[in-house]
């Protein structure tokens, strides 16, 4: 039953991309790294990383972050420690369509049709999301507040594993360094 309702509604949202105007000109697997990209991290806005979170091949992915340099909405940038390794950036027209497009209109309108029971509803897909994490070998790929790194150091954000403040702004993002917190 639980499978059903995910497939359904993971079938709906699809359709609903793939009819949108504004995405006639996108293939399903190029919206997805478009909007992983829109959520990651500067840890997690690799192409590989963009590989690992889809989980599909280096080649298929690589063909797509192509495509999407090409339409001019995608550009790379150099690591400024590491010069063999890139940074994938949204251009402002990338980020302009997420925008418009995410999150969809159908499923806003019914979370606000639904009310508390939306919110209820969210905390249990977390939770879900989370016990499928720990009892899989999957990458870990989630928020960074929810991470068991992050930390508050002199009234800010800090990554325990990188060593390094973040903007307030990062943690609200993906990361594919991210680690639930042990149970207590
Ligand atoms: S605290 Fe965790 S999720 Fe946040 S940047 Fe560090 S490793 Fe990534």
């Amino acid at each position: 039953m639980l499978f059903d309702l995910l497939e359904r509604l993971s079938s709906l949202t699809r359709v609903w991309f793939r009819e949108h105007p504004l995405l006639t000109d996108l293939q399903p697997i190029q919206l997805s790294a478009l909007m992983y990209l829109g959520r990651c991290n500067r840890y997690s806005d690799t192409p590989l990383a963009v590989t690992e979170y889809l989980g599909l091949t280096k080649g298929t992915v690589s063909q797509s972050l192509k495509a999407l340099e090409s339409k001019g909405l995608l550009i790379k940038r150099p690591d400024a420690r590491d010069k063999r390794s890139v940074h994938l950036m949204l251009t402002p027209p990338a980020q302009a369509l997420l925008d418009a497009v995410t999150p969809p209109d159908f499923l806003v309108a019914a979370a606000g049709r639904m009310g508390a029971d939306a919110v209820v509803l969210e905390g249990l897909l977390l939770e879900l999301l989370r016990n499928i994490q720990q009892g899989e070998d999957v990458p870990g790929f989630g928020l960074c507040r929810t991470c068991r790194f992050h930390q508050t150091v002199a009234g800010g954000a800090f990554c325990g594993l990188t060593q390094e403040s973040l903007e307030p702004r990062e943690i609200e993002l993906i990361c594919r360094e991210h680690q639930t917190p042990d149970p207590a």
